[in-house]
Order: structure tokens, then C-alpha cells, then sequence
């Protein structure tokens, strides 16, 4: 059981992906926060696709 999630790690990459990424489950650009219906997602989550398009655009 050495699965321990670091909060601080998981919003900076929460913040690393809204850098670099667009997000294309809600269409927003690089820097913009992701929402659902309008309203940001809370604490600064993004969509999960969005990690794929930040991944894909650090290679
Ligand atoms: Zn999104």
C-alpha cells in the first residue's frame, strides 16, 4: 500500500496542465481554468483528457 497522493503535487500538476494545455472536454484555451455548464471546476480541477493534451504537448 504505497499509494499516497501529495496534495501539493496533484495542483501543480492540476496547474501545469491549465498552463500548457487547451482542454478539449470544455473547449477552453491554455490558461483558462475548466468548467462544467459555465461554472469552474472546484479547487482548480481539470478535465482528465486535459492531462492527456498536456502530456501531448511536452513532447
Ligand atoms: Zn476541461
Amino acid at each position: 500500500m504505497t499509494r499516497v497522493w501529495l496534495p501539493r503535487r496533484r495542483s501543480a500538476r492540476r496547474a501545469w496542465a491549465r498552463t500548457v494545455a487547451c482542454c478539449p472536454t470544455c473547449q477552453v484555451t491554455p490558461g483558462v481554468p475548466c468548467h462544467r455548464n459555465g461554472i469552474a471546476l472546484p479547487d482548480g480541477a481539470v478535465h482528465a483528457r486535459r492531462y492527456q493534451e498536456a502530456e501531448e504537448t511536452a513532447a
